[in-house]
């Protein structure tokens, strides 16, 4: 079973929904929690651990400078920019490839080979007995978040509970997060904002064939117009967290919902079947 966690935009308490389920659902089997919000993950915060760490690389291309007749043909065929040929010399602009391989394929001279280009790197630890925990981490100023992302799904497998904490947004990192998952759930708030970007969410997802419900999170009683979104596009609200001072402490001093208040796990253990009766549903 393979749970995504998105949101439309960030801030909404997508994180916490994750490592709260991640918590709760460690205490009665093997779950393996992904943080693929690669700019900025931030799931360790709540599962403090020693950490395994190695780098995640690309191929990109090496000009062999005494091969070269600088034809041009590499540049002309990469889409990316990432080529200029001058008369003396080919510059590369490692930033912009996106590391096809296409250059390589077309240069008549052989003149290209591949070196290895790190872009960020892949955390794993256990920080407690049934869970761990994979983090990935883009390298600042890197554009390839979704190598990242798809390296750490790897990592993860196929044997376990697997939930994905996704990046805020619609984006390619999003999408790449969410696609091949068997539910999503979507957590928003009950404002005119977060209901707007709970459209883009759900109307990606939905694109995507993935079922999924929603979590309202903060909520001030005033969720009608949410409520009404998810009753005309069949989406399930799973929990609804209310806006409360003691649980803005408990997550301000880094703690877990149900870590600090047991109470609450039976509320995401619920998440968690109503996941897998949407999983179960005709796609
Ligand atoms: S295609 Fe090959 S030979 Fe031509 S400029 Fe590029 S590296 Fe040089
Ligand atoms: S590998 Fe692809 S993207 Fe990178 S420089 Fe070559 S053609 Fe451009």
């Amino acid at each position: 079973m393979k749970l995504a966690v998105a949101s439309g935009k960030g801030g909404t308490g997508k994180s916490m929904v994750a490592a709260n389920l991640a918590f709760t659902l460690a205490w009665t089997g093997e779950v393996t929690l992904i943080d693929c919000d690669v700019e900025e993950p931030n799931l360790h915060l709540f599962f403090p651990a020693p950490a395994t760490t190695r780098d995640i690389t690309i191929p990109v291309p090496s000009i062999v400078e005494f091969a070269c007749k600088h034809c041009g043909k590499c540049a002309e065929f990469c889409q990316y920019g990432a080529l200029t040929v001058l008369p003396d010399r080919v510059l590369f602009f490692p930033e912009l490839c996106h590391s096809c391989g296409g250059c390589m394929l077309v240069c008549p001279k052989n003149a290209i080979t591949e070196v290895s280009r790190r872009i960020g790197t892949l955390s794993t630890s256990v920080p407690m007995k049934g869970l761990q925990l994979i983090t990935g981490t883009l390298d600042t100023g890197s554009p390839h978040a979704v190598p990242v992302i798809r390296e750490a799904k790897t990592m993860a497998g196929h044997n376990t509970t697997v939930i994905i904490d996704t990046a805020p947004g619609t984006s390619c990192p999003v999408v790449e997060a969410v696609d091949g998952c068997d539910a999503c759930i979507l957590v928003t708030e009950s404002t005119p904002f977060g209901l707007h970007d709970l459209q883009l969410a759900a109307d990606v997802v939905s694109r995507l064939g993935i079922p999924a419900g929603v979590v309202i999170n903060r909520s001030d009683g005033k969720d009608d117009q949410t409520i009404q979104f998810c009753t005309d596009h069949d989406l399930d609200i799973m929990m609804t967290i209310p806006f409360s001072r003691e649980i803005a402490a408990i997550q301000n001093r880094g703690d877990l919902l149900t870590r600090a208040r047991p109470e609450w796990q039976k509320d995401f253990c619920s998440i968690f079947f109503k996941c897998k009766a949407l999983a179960g549903r005709e796609r």
